[in-house]
């Protein structure tokens, strides 16, 4: 693996020793490598009023473009089981991924799997602003 996405990694399970999963008790890291080579964590963050939980990869975006950034690199997240990223998650990245092709998803589970997929595999038909009539 190269140095890269093995940092991505490392980084990924680091958030996610901050997780806050004390309904689904479904702990959750992920980290974002932008386009100018800056690293963005985030854990999941539940709430006892289930809707308002927020998934690891959000918040990773959320700090992200918070900060100022706007474009995804890769993504790693790191989960018991190896679960990949959920719809919402799937389509917020897309949202900071001009070219979905180019942006490796990593995903890694306990047993010390690690499973790769392009954004474009994980979510082939993301919504586009295109049709928004933005300027
Ligand atoms: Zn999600």
């Amino acid at each position: 693996m190269n140095p890269a996405d093995e940092e991505l990694i490392t980084a990924a399970r680091g958030a996610r020793r901050f997780a806050y999963a004390p309904y689904s008790r479904y702990d959750v890291g992920a980290a974002i490598r932008d386009a100018e080579g800056r690293l963005w964590t985030g854990a999941n963050v539940e709430n006892a009023s289930y809707g308002l939980s927020i998934c690891a990869e959000r918040a990773a975006v959320a700090k992200m473009v918070s900060e100022g950034s706007r474009h995804i690199a890769s993504v790693a997240v790191s989960n018991r089981d190896g679960g990949t990223p959920c719809g919402m998650c799937l389509q917020t990245l897309s949202e900071f991924a001009p070219d979905p092709e180019s942006v490796m998803v990593i995903v890694t589970d306990d047993a010390g799997g690690i499973s790769r997929h392009t954004l474009r595999d994980l979510m082939p038909f993301a919504f586009r602003s295109d049709g928004l009539g933005r300027d």
